[in-house]
């Protein structure tokens, strides 16, 4: 497979800096948001705000990981390389997720244990 490891690592970064600013910028909206409001409906409106916050702080954090894995094997000549059963992954999943870790086969199988 041709990849052109620079591009990849550049391409990795800046989507981890983009991540991570975004995790600031929620977690300090997050916090902007604890002061106490006296309508109920306006209240649960924001804790349905701040869940949805939540979860896209968690998500980000999580591709973050993924991401840094990622760097870290692209650093020992292992990127592209499904993490659970050593495979390649597939080129055209890589740049449509250039953070996979898995090949398709072992994220479905991934997915079904996780929906069971
Ligand atoms: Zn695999």
């Amino acid at each position: 497979m041709i990849v052109c490891s620079k591009a990849i690592r550049q391409q990795l970064c800046e989507q981890r800096d983009t991540l991570i600013k975004r995790i600031e910028d929620e977690s300090k909206n997050l916090s902007r948001r604890t002061d106490r409001d006296a309508d109920p409906v306006d209240r649960a409106l924001r804790e349905t705000t701040q869940v949805r916050q939540l979860a896209l702080i968690a998500q980000a954090r999580w591709q973050v990981e993924r991401i840094q894995t990622c760097l870290h094997r692209l650093q020992e000549n292992l990127y592209g390389v499904c993490v659970q059963c050593g495979n390649r992954i597939n080129p055209e999943r890589l740049i449509a997720i250039p953070y996979a870790t898995l090949c398709v086969k072992c994220q479905s199988k991934q997915d079904e244990t996780r929906r069971n």
